[in-house]
């Protein structure tokens, strides 16, 4: 199969840069591991931002550089927040149905911005958003490819030629070559598993095969913890929640951080009172029952059903839970990578829009302003490319069947789930040196167990159990390189906390680069898209 642009990737991101190329005249193919409507983006709640005056587009570029803490790339910001009220124009006009006051588009406040200027859709935004990107994108030609996992980015000689992908029904390795190819894959917040507000799916294997085909990542260390996750399920209360005036409060009935400061500050606050054995709470209850219902109503079914508790009436206990990735693959600002025809976008990306902590709102924003940027980049590679098998088909041809054959002394999953909560207690909300330490050994070992790991299941149709093992490997391989950002980063700036080095340091206003160098791990830190601490 061969086409001009390939996206790897169904989210919101992925279908704006599909639409955008195919308005361009190109032949886009569009492919996923699962259907479009099961992407990340779908359970984006709370909204989308956008200035509705031009004096809060200015303070909306403050905000965002503010959150940053000086690893925000100015220009970046400047060119989303600007163009992001004629973002909200174009989803209106076509068809994305935002709830209205009066003839406007009715906005919300969310944490962190001195405005309320989050657009938004109840409390199904990126649901809505989603759907009507694909009816779009199916309109205008765009073919979608169901189903097939990503295994690598077929490159030589620092240039990308196409994908190579398992189809999941048959477990065939097919290549898939392309002019240009666009990675739209998601984050990796799930490596922390049931500490995660994430669904199942973003364990970031884009970003590792990205790593393995040569390209440079960035700021991995920086994830974002939400605060105000379910206690039992860690589904996401989103911030509206709090803008409508939610309150968070401990059993004795305190309030202890002010609800509106941004998430890692109420995060770890939070983190502290449960480990001094606190029970922490959001309450509801003054918003009101018929608000909670006209604007969060997904939520409070979802309190009902996975907590047993209806929070117009009742204390909601809640818990911080990883959410969102700051770093990725690193970008220049229109998508392109350090590997030629290789482009990346949305939150497996990093051009620099969220530095050290990213604004709630601002991420639906950069899948649509990027995402329209990063299709026209991509549109504009021209190649003619040769149709024939690529080395790199034939190796990952064998390495599957080979999986099929691994002895499986010891099981993945069991691994696995001990990994994400390693991860959680000591390379989360909270972390040190020793701690970090500890667990780059525990992934090594990982590593080395892998061979001895393989599936029990040798069926070669549908195999759940070989795509998640091919999960947990790029897990793997990725959660090394995220930790080993977080071992060198000897400060604390934006959602990365470390104990041992609380103050935010001068010598470390700089991005952190990660790549691979003939399979061996490098780091590095980089002084430039900066602003001032
Ligand atoms: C619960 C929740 C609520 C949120 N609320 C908000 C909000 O209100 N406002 C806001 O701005 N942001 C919000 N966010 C963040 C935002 O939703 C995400 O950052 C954004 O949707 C990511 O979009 P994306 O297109 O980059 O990736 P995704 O939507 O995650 O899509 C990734 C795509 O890549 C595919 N894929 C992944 N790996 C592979 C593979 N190996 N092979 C093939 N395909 C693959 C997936 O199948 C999927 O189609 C929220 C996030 C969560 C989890």
């Amino acid at each position: 199969m061969k086409c001009d642009v390939v996206i790897v990737g169904s989210g919101g991101a992925g279908l704006v840069a599909a639409i955008r190329a195919a308005e361009l005249g190109k032949d886009v193919v569009v492919v996923s591991k699962g259907y479009p409507t099961e992407a990340q983006t779908s359970m984006a709640q709370g909204g989308i931002n956008a200035a509705s005056t031009q004096q809060d587009i200015q303070q909306h570029i403050e905000d965002t550089l503010r959150s940053g803490q000086g690893l925000a790339d100015p220009e970046v910001v400047e060119f989303v927040c600007t163009q992001a009220p004629k973002a909200i124009k174009w989803l209106d006009s076509i068809g994305v149905p935002f709830d209205r006051d009066d003839k406007e588009i009715a906005r919300r406040k969310l944490g962190g911005a001195s405005n309320p200027r989050a657009c938004y859709a109840q409390d199904y935004t990126g649901l809505k958003i989603l759907h009507t990107l694909y009816d779009n994108a199916l309109k205008l030609g765009v073919r979608f490819v169901h189903e097939h996992f990503l295994l690598n980015i077929i490159s030589e000689d620092n240039r990308a030629y196409g994908v190579t992908l398992l189809d999941k029904r048959s477990t065939q390795v097919k290549q898939l070559l392309s002019r240009a190819v666009i990675l739209a894959t998601g984050g990796f917040a799930k490596i922390y598993g049931p500490f995660s507000t994430n669904g199942e799916g973003s364990f970031g294997e884009g970003i590792a095969a990205a790593m393995r085909a040569g390209a440079k990542l960035s700021d991995l260390e920086f994830v974002q913890f939400h605060p105000t996750a379910l206690a039992k399920s860690a589904i996401l209360i989103s911030e509206a929640a709090r803008g409508l005036g939610a309150k968070i409060v401990n059993q004795k009935g305190e309030q202890f951080i002010d609800e509106l400061a941004t998430r890692d500050k109420i995060s770890r606050a939070i983190y502290e009172q449960l480990a001094i054995g606190n029970e922490v709470f959001l309450d509801m209850r003054e918003i009101g029952e018929e608000i909670i219902q006209r604007e969060l109503p997904q939520e409070r079914k979802l309190a009902m059903i996975y907590e047993n508790v209806d929070p117009a009436k009742e204390l909601l206990p809640i818990k911080p839970a990883a959410h969102y990735t700051m770093g990725g693959i690193d970008t220049e600002s229109n998508g392109g990578t350090n590997i030629a025809g290789f482009f990346a976008v949305g939150e497996c990306a990093n051009v620099k829009l969220h530095g050290a902590n990213r604004l709630g709102g601002n991420s639906l924003l950069e899948l649509v302003v990027m995402g329209k940027r990063v299709g026209e980049s991509a549109a504009a590679v021209s190649l003619e490319i040769e149709e024939k098998n690529f080395e790199r088909t034939l190796i990952d041809s064998n390495f599957i069947k080979a999986v099929f054959t691994l002895p499986n002394s010891i099981d993945f999953m069991e691994r696995k789930e001990f990994l994400q909560k390693v991860l959680f207690h000591n390379a989360g909300i909270v972390r040190e040196e020793l701690a970090l330490k500890g667990v780059l050994s525990v992934i090594r070992q990982h590593q080395k167990e892998l061979a001895f790991m393989g599936i029990k299941d040798k069926s070669p149709l549908y195999n759940t159990e070989l795509i998640a093992f091919l999960e947990y490997g790029n897990m793997v391989e990725l959660t090394e390189a995220m930790v080993v950002g977080a071992v060198q980063r000897n400060e604390s700036r934006g959602a990365h906390y470390r104990k041992d080095h609380p103050k935010t340091k001068e010598e470390y206003h700089a991005h952190t680069f990660i790549w691979k160098e003939d399979g061996v791990l490098c780091a590095d830190f980089v002084k430039q898209n900066i602003t001032k601490n």
